[in-house]
């Protein structure tokens, strides 16, 4: 996929294993399909997630541009902050995380700790903005500041979701087909969660550039409403299959399910709740309250209903240390 073209460091140890997951199997008592996961959350560094993935990219665009501090933007309790905070610190950056509150929580654990206690352990500066605040709009004016002061700031908003950030995805896709070829098998259906749509687009986009099926793709979104989820990931996909080179993504290849999204963004739902206690008790692995938990909640009721066949790959995400920031809700 001509990835060498793009300016890129290392975060993480590549690949990320893919193991079987027998106990579930078992407890869901599945015949015709077996489930797999991606062990995205195994990451050394920060705590480890998907955004690291992305900062490979987004933090070799910065040092190429000279850029000695990395602005971001994300939601207080922001895994993408968090991971933001540690890689540019492992890389000698200064990091500014310009946060809001859009969860309506004002319990200490919210508040303070999860990502929020991490993001200050990483030395990140934070910026609480005002609830309504442009969050984006806030990390560009807060850039023009810093370059006032002589320093040369690097921009990206939530989740790191540009097309350069969705690369990190690409090369994931690309990943994902070398292990299936090592382990001789084919993922019928390769599920992750979509708050940003970088994880989605970006695996979609390094699908089609290796002419691979992009719709064994699907996502739960977890913020965005669907109508939304669909229109910005293939917007997102296609411009990331761009910078590889690729023509225009096909609105078909978009796969997005909407049905596990809850109230809102970061509000737990039951079948979250009872996913991550699954996922918890049968295997001894941790999925996030935020992502991870409602998109396993959805492979959970696919798997039930027997909509999925085949061998299943969940894309673990990361995130666990927003658990700590949900004590109340598993109390
Ligand atoms: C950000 C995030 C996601 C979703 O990825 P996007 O690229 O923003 O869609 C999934 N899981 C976790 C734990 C995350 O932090």
């Amino acid at each position: 996929m001509g990835r060498q073209q793009f300016p890129r460091v290392t975060l993480f140890d590549a690949p990320t294993p893919i193991q079987r997951l027998e106990r579930i199997e078992a407890a869901l008592g599945l015949k015709g399909a077996r489930l797999f996961v991606k062990r995205d959350d195994l990451m050394g560094l920060g705590g480890g997630g998907n955004k690291l993935r992305k900062l490979e990219y987004l933090l070799g665009a910065a040092i190429e541009q000279g850029c000695d501090t990395f602005v971001t933007t994300g939601a207080r309790q922001s895994n993408h902050a968090r991971l933001s905070a540690a890689a540019a610190a492992r890389m000698g950056l200064k990091a500014e995380l310009m946060l809001t509150d859009t969860v309506p929580r004002d319990d200490p654990s919210y508040l303070h700790n999860g990502n929020q206690l991490l993001d200050g352990l990483f030395g990140a500066t934070v910026h609480h903005l005002p609830r309504g605040t442009n969050a984006l709009t806030a990390a560009h004016v807060r850039a023009d500041e810093l370059r006032a002061e002589g320093r040369k700031p690097y921009v990206v908003g939530a989740g790191g979701s540009s097309p350069v950030g969705a690369l990190g995805y690409a090369s994931c896709a690309a990943e994902i087909r070398a292990q299936e070829a090592e382990m001789g098998l084919r993922f019928e259906t390769i599920i992750v969660a979509n708050g940003s749509h970088g994880t989605h687009a970006g695996l979609v986009a390094g699908m089609a550039s290796a002419e691979d099926d992009p719709r064994r793709i699907l996502s739960f979104t977890v913020l965005a409403e669907l109508a939304e989820a669909e229109r910005e990931t293939l917007a997102l996909a296609h411009q990331t299959h761009a910078l590889l080179g690729g023509w225009e993504i096909h609105p078909d290849a978009i796969r997005i399910d909407g049905s596990q999204r809850g109230e809102a963004y970061g509000i737990p739902t039951e079948a979250m709740l009872a996913a991550v206690r699954l996922m918890a008790r049968a295997e001894g692995l941790l999925i996030d309250p935020v992502y991870s938990g409602k998109a396993f909640a959805g492979v959970l009721a696919g798997l039930a209903e027997g909509r999925f066949t085949g061998d299943v790959l969940f894309v673990m995400t990361g995130g666990t240390p927003g658990l700590y920031a949900y004590q109340p809700a598993f109390a």
